[in-house]
């Protein structure tokens, strides 16, 4: 069925018309003539004209405005791409995700356009396999004697795989092939997803667990819409059971949707599927090639895809009768996308989710008190698993109060911390020292006149960064050469590190445990899935036996003999103090606590603070996540905050100044009043300069009832921002910087 078709545009006045939305930051759909002979429906992808460039969007549902531009007008549809529509539910979902975001429907559809290649046809490849009848007069040379021994033994390869096997050039490979000593065969440049065995390996589950998986199970068959908080402490079995749930979908011809925090370095998660299903998932994330990207969207579209594990981003894919989705650590950050179209990725998939008309599993260890408050209400179902599988208990959590037992100066490890690393190692074990700051030290000072180093573009300073030899913004990726002299008084030898990163408590672990196989683990050294494949092969070899690391060794991973966690700063994380900071410390360092002790050894936390007193470590001691939850919620409840009310910011910005303060007190004269209403600011945020461009902020609190966006759309409307200055809506802030 190939729909491909084309006109010349300009030749009549078309009489039909249709809402075609291109993926640009416009209003809306706009109005397109469809010409005789073409047959359009919404979900087409469309070839269109706009000011007098050629783009594709997408034929949108509504009525057309046959009173809007005058038929001799009307542009008309140039080509309809020979693809299957964008679903239906994908759509639904655009504007959905538009009208909750207040982004505009085309940015949203960008995000389900996200790989413009594979609109085109797809491509064709070469692959050669040896030649039955190798000419007689073909001159073979070593290198082709390499060529032909790896072709018999291998499937159809392309000339640079090929090459690369034989350790030839690929130059080799083609002259080989125009002598006649290699058959080129032409395949489309097309990936085939197997379909995973739901029956491959399923493991005996637990009575609790098998419960919970005969709920999901039984929800996934129904295929109906239905949230479930899968609420299970670290190594419980919560991927077990939703495995199952997944398995289910599968048997019934569904595809599964993942989506995990930080994907690319989920290597354990994939490595866990491929033992439960027998294959390998499809991926999506950020350090996708974009020849994956391509085949893989191409791949959804056509619904080959039975199951699709990624980043938030995947949540746009133009899946077509979704069976179930998962979104695991629901509640962590990375779920929040806070440039372009600001969203959560985790409550937007619940929204996809209804609108697919299918479950949705919400799974973690500490839930986000949104979900958890929902599931008090009865608008979601909760599944708990209290305790870890087998013989694996939770870890012992103590406090080192650094009052009564601080380090020496200028160190980090206190004596009691370093005596439970020195027995861990001694013991044959693993330990993780847990630091969140990247780099050596998040301020260089200078002894002389005091100066600190900072970004020229924003609000912060520069973090040295001593294993590379520079300096950088954590904001803006700036880099600069750490400097020899202070910048501002000229000085030498006066620039002096203030505070730890991950790179200076290795110099300080180096220095008091010898004998410790010591590796850093930041998103500085674990880019893309190779690398952290390969740290999770050091760790299981037993060839590191100490990593210090940041958040990125908190998710996921799943180590035996790591019995020991040390909590470098507890208090970090609470230093800023929005909204969430108590809610995110707890579930970070219950996360990092988790790591401990999974699977039979018993394991161990030490917290160092300086705040033994503070209610999150309290809680994260004693266990008592109820409890902290509960005060939590209070707290909000009492304060109008989130979950039990709303919040939305907007943020102004732009180079000029002056501008963006005008703008700023524009919107606060503007403000909207009434009851249940509270406009806050606008203020400078912490980064009131973020790449070169000022800021300011205003908050909206309202009440449950009230609907933001209509609040918001409104409040807009009636102020005229100038072109240079921009206004950005986040609907439910996670971010106060
Ligand atoms: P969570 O996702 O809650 O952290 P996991 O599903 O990762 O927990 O389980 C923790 C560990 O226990 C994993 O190694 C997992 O394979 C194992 N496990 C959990 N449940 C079972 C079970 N019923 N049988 C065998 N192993 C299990
Ligand atoms: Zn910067």
């Amino acid at each position: 069925m190939d729909k491909s078709t084309s006109a010349t545009p300009s030749l009549f006045a078309p009489a039909r018309r249709i809402k075609v939305l291109l993926p640009l930051p416009l209003a809306g759909a706009y109005d397109y003539g469809v010409p005789d002979g073409f047959e359009v429906s919404p979900g087409d992808f469309v070839e269109v004209p706009l000011s007098g460039r050629m783009l594709i969007g997408v034929a949108w549902d509504g009525d057309p405005d046959p009173d809007g531009v005058p038929d001799h007008k009307l542009r008309a549809i140039e080509t309809v791409l020979p693809l299957p529509p964008l679903p239906a539910a994908s759509r639904q979902f655009v504007d959905r995700l538009s009208a909750y975001t207040l982004a505009a429907p085309g940015s949203v559809l960008r995000m389900a356009m996200s790989s413009p290649k594979a609109l085109e046809p797809p491509t064709v490849r070469t692959v050669y396999t040896a030649a039955e009848d190798i000419p007689n007069d073909m001159r073979w040379t070593g290198a082709r004697r390499r060529v032909h021994a790896v072709a018999v033994d291998h499937p159809p390869l392309s000339a640079t795989d090929l090459a690369r096997e034989a350790g030839v050039s690929p130059g080799v490979v083609k002259s080989m092939a125009e002598a006649g000593g290699l058959a080129p065969l032409r395949l489309p440049d097309r990936q085939n997803f197997e379909a995973p065995d739901p029956t491959f390996q399923g493991p005996d589950l637990s009575a609790v667990q098998a419960e919970i998986a005969t709920g999901l199970i039984d929800h996934v068959k129904a295929q109906s819409f239905n949230v479930t908080l899968l609420d299970g402490v670290t190594g419980s079995g919560k991927t077990e059971v939703y495995f199952e749930a997944v398995a289910a979908a599968i048997a019934i011809g569904r595809p599964v949707l993942v989506l995990l925090p930080e994907i690319a370095l989920s290597a354990q998660w994939l490595e866990r599927f491929e033992a439960r299903f027998g294959i390998r998932p499809a991926e999506w994330h950020s350090d996708l090639p974009p020849g994956s990207r391509r085949r893989t969207w191409r791949a959804v579209i056509e619904g080959r895809v039975p199951v699709l594990v990624g980043a938030r981003s995947a949540l746009h894919l133009p899946f077509q009768d979704l069976g179930l989705i998962v979104v695991d650590e629901e509640h962590d950050g990375s779920f929040k996308q806070e440039e372009g179209v600001i969203y959560h990725a985790r409550d937007m998939a619940v929204l996809r989710a209804q609108g697919a008309g299918c479950p949705i599993v919400l799974a973690s260890a500490t839930p986000s008190l949104e979900s958890l408050t929902n599931a008090e209400t009865g608008r979601y179902e909760t599944a708990k698993l209290k305790e870890r599988h087998g013989p694996a208990n939770l870890p012992d959590v103590s406090l080192v109060d650094l009052r009564k037992d601080p380090p020496p100066r200028q160190r980090w490890i206190s004596p009691p911390l370093q005596d439970a690393l020195e027995e861990t190692l001694a013991a044959g074990e693993q330990a993780l020292l847990f630091l969140n700051r990247r780099g050596y030290a998040p301020l260089t000072l200078c002894r002389t006149c005091g100066h600190r180093i900072e970004c020229p573009t924003c609000d912060a300073w520069l973090v040295e960064h001593r294993f590379g030899r520079r300096l950088e913004c954590h904001h803006c990726g700036y880099v600069t050469r750490t400097p020899d002299a202070c910048p501002e008084c000229g000085d030498t030898d006066s620039l002096v590190a203030c505070g730890p990163g991950v790179e200076r408590l290795y110099e300080e672990a180096l220095a008091i445990l010898p004998d410790a196989r010591i590796e850093i683990v930041t998103s500085d050294t674990l880019q893309g899935p190779l690398a952290a494949a390969a740290f999770v092969d050091r760790m299981t070899s037993g060839e590191v036996n100490l990593i210090i690391g940041t958040q990125i060794v908190a998710k996921g991973y799943h180590f035996p003999l790591l019995t020991l966690v040390g909590i470098v700063d507890a208090d970090l994380g609470l230093a800023g103090g929005d909204l969430r900071a108590a809610e995110r410390t707890f579930q970070l360092l219950n996360q990092v606590s988790g790591r401990a002790g999974r699977s039979g050894r018993p394991g161990r936390v030490l917290l160092q603070t300086a705040n033994p007193g503070a209610p999150v470590l309290q809680a994260i001691a004693s266990g008592d996540r109820d409890g902290f939850y509960a005060q939590e919620a209070e707290m909000r409840k009492n304060g109008g905050w989130p979950p039990f009310g709303k919040l939305a910011a907007l943020i102004v910005s732009g180079e000029n100044e002056g501008q963006v303060e005008r703008t700023a007190g524009d919107l606060a004269r503007a403000a909207p009043r009434a009851d249940g209403l509270r406009v806050l600011g606008p203020a400078p945020p912490p980064l009131a300069l973020l790449r070169g461009r000022y800021r300011r902020r205003l908050l909206l609190k309202a009440g449950k009832e009230i609907s933001l966006q209509r609040v918001l759309s409104d409040w807009l409307s009636r102020v005229r921002p100038p072109n240079a200055v921009r206004i950005q809506v986040d609907i439910d802030p996670y971010s106060f910087m």
